[in-house]
């Protein structure tokens, strides 16, 4: 009786093809109609990113991601499976079967926990409101669907198996195969996500009711969003500081400030709700450093910066913060100030208890190229003090004996 029922509220779906009807919660497509083929595409697509060497598996994290995935989802949570992906770009992504990715460049850039909610939240309602599925019937034949996602699949599969293994191994193949990944998969796969502009102020809207309704901060809702378009302004590229903002890296979410202006709009008057900084920085916090040292290797030290100055405001995790804030400088030097303000990044970062021990070394490093050899030799003796161990030990020994 149940599959009948399920079956039944299937059909419901897929008739209400050209309505806005809620998908009922648990409900699969009936076999033989165009959104079976759909899900049967983009399961196999789920199942290769659940051995993608970007996945991260750190149970503690999956954990959190998914109880605050549940607290929106309600009745959708056992529908749906969120994946953090090591990606250092922002990027959340719901496939019609419920399969969702959450790439870490998201979860680096959120400050709070109600922030990440609201996007999960959009995304929530793109899969409660069918709209994949609507987007299918409304643009595109099935088999260019099929096409798209099995090159998709196929180009994912690839970076896989290349990348398998060292995070440098996977940015090898992020920095030498970015426009393959760009143009192909990217483009392939978004051409599927692309959503209409009512679909998108769909999910705004009722993604915001849902966050709001399980107890999130409303003014958490445009925060990331107005913060997307602060770090396109601050990039060290002229040709991102002209172009659009997106929210997501398939740039199928455009961002202006209607959108903006309306989600604002819907936050006003609203009672103030549960914002969750200091358990959405304690979440990410094991994290934080690879996903930093991640997004370094994208080369736009200028959006990096204006990562860790907003990570910064909380004022916690201020040794890690400010050793990365010293390594965007020194990678950087677009000016000779550059250097002096990673030797200050680097002076602040080890007099805080988080600072990584990296910290002394290239504060050493600093002064040792300022001709300051007393503060060099205190700075790498520190650094021999706090990882005796290291691998490169012997060559600071050697730079402290040339002192
Ligand atoms: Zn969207």
């Amino acid at each position: 009786l149940r599959k009948t029922l399920i079956a039944a509220a299937a059909v419901i779906v897929a008739l209400g093809a050209s309505g806005f009807a809620e998908r009922p919660p648990g409900a699969r497509p009936v076999s033989g109609t165009d959104e079976a083929g759909l899900w049967a595409e983009v399961d196999k697509a789920e199942v290769q990113a659940r051995t993608n060497g970007d996945i991260n598996s750190d149970k503690a994290l999956n954990d959190y991601v998914t109880g605050v995935a549940c607290r929106v989802a309600k009745e959708y949570c056992s529908d749906i499976r969120v994946y953090v992906m090591d990606r250092p770009v922002f990027n959340a992504q719901m496939a019609p079967n419920g399969y969702s990715e959450v790439w870490s460049g998201l979860m680096l850039r959120a400050t709070s926990e109600a922030e990440f909610a609201f996007v999960i939240s959009h995304e929530v309602t793109h899969f409660a409101e069918n709209h994949s599925v609507e987007a299918m019937r409304a643009q595109r034949n099935r088999a260019n669907v099929a096409l798209a996602l099995q090159v998709g699949v196929a180009i994912a599969g690839v970076a896989a198996a290349a990348g398998a293994g060292t995070v440098e191994g996977f940015n090898s193949i992020m920095d030498s195969t970015r426009t393959l990944m760009d143009v192909i998969y990217l483009s392939s796969i978004s051409s599927f996500f692309a959503y209409s502009r009512s679909q998108e102020n769909e999910a705004d809207m009722k993604g915001f009711d849902r966050a709001v309704a399980a107890g999130y901060e409303p003014a958490a809702a445009s925060a990331l969003w107005r913060d997307r378009i602060a770090e396109t302004d601050a990039s060290d590229f002229d040709k991102v500081r002209r172009g659009d903002t997106a929210i997501n890296a398939f740039r199928s979410h455009p961002l202006d400030d209607e959108r903006l202006k309306a989600i604002a709009a819907k936050s006003a008057g609203k009672p103030p709700g549960d914002l969750g900084q200091d358990r959405y920085r304690a979440a990410i916090r094991p994290h934080l450093s690879d996903w930093l040292r991640a997004d370094l290797r994208r080369r736009d030290y200028g959006e990096t910066l204006h990562i860790i100055d907003r990570l910064t405001k909380s004022g916690e995790d201020l040794g890690t913060l400010n050793y990365f804030r010293g390594e965007a400088f020194r990678l950087r030097q677009r000016d000779p100030a550059d250097l002096d303000r990673s030797l200050a990044a680097y002076a602040l970062a080890v007099e805080q208890a988080d600072a990584p021990a990296a910290a002394w070394r290239e504060l050493g490093e600093m002064h040792r190229k300022g001709k300051n050899a007393a503060a060099a030799r205190l700075a790498f003796e520190a650094y021999l003090s706090k990882t005796p161990d290291a691998e490169d030990a012997w060559l600071v020994k050697d730079t402290l004996k040339g002192l």
